[in-house]
């Protein structure tokens, strides 16, 4: 029985690679994205390719009532999910003077409190099959703090702590729980950082450039297999050796 795999923000960048690298692995897949646009219809249109069973579904992953209706048709329509991956982010970047309320509680609904209302509902039914993975995407932010990022890396920071403890409450029900954190990937997201500041960061990195959303996705891949059954709280860095 193939198992399935949830990825929020799966549209494009990171989360499609995850959705891509999880169907070419044998999982079929629900794609997921905000809204209903041309990059979640030809992602969806390029996966169905790889496995017909590939679907997508919309929602505000901020909005708990919103994700609450959304577990509930996946659950109707395909039944379980075996491997949640939260992925979906937003960043609003701006120096802490210069923050709104609405820039940092933006960040924090979507970032912190969307993996918290995703998980909640997906989790009773892991912990019934006894079998789950649950992968959450934070940021090298929330190991070093990254200049005009109060808002993101405090987020961040917070779904490290929220896996962590997540991890030991699962762990009895063979559910795992691990937190990736990628350094900057070439993404739409890292492309709206002015090209001085990512020449700067390529400076400090080991590798000397910026990551690509597959070694990301390798990594999720890896660890929402069962190769990866004693592996669970674990905080893992994919950036390049940005020490
Ligand atoms: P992108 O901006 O390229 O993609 C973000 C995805 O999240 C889109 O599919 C988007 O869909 C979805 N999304 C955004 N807001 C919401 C929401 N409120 N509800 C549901 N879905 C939403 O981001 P990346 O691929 O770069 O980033 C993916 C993850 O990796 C994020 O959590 C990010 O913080 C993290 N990360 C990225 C790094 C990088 O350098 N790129 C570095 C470290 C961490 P839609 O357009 O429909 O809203």
């Amino acid at each position: 029985m193939k198992q399935i795999a949830l990825v929020t923000g799966s549209s494009r960048g990171i989360g499609k690679e995850i959705a891509r690298e999880l169907v070419q692995s044998g999982f079929q897949v629900v794609l997921h994205a905000s809204k209903a646009s041309k990059d979640l219809e030809s992602t969806e249109f390029e996966f169905k390719k790889l496995d017909h069973r590939t679907s997508s579904i919309v929602f505000d992953v901020s909005d708990g009532a919103a994700v609450e209706r959304a577990c509930k048709d996946i659950f109707k329509s395909i039944g379980r999910v075996d491997v949640l991956i939260n992925n979906a982010g937003i960043a609003r970047d701006k120096t802490l003077v210069n923050m709104s309320d609405d820039d940092w509680d933006s960040v924090m609904k979507v970032n912190l409190y969307g993996p918290f209302f995703i998980t909640k509902n997906v989790l009773p039914a892991m912990i019934e099959n006894n079998y789950g993975r649950i992968i959450n995407i934070s940021s090298i932010a929330a190991e070093r703090g990254a200049y005009g990022k109060t808002n993101y890396a405090a987020a961040k920071s917070g779904l490290i702590g929220f896996t962590k403890s997540l991890a030991l409450e699962t762990g009895r029900y063979n559910v795992t729980a691990n937190v990736i954190c990628p350094g900057l990937i070439d993404t739409e997201m890292s492309r709206a950082i002015p090209e001085k500041y990512v020449q700067k960061a390529i400076e400090q990195i080991s590798l000397r450039r910026v990551g690509r959303t597959e070694e990301i996705a390798s990594l999720v891949s890896f660890l929402a297999s069962e190769k990866s059954s004693y592996i669970t709280g674990a905080v893992l860095d994919v950036n390049g050796g940005w020490l």
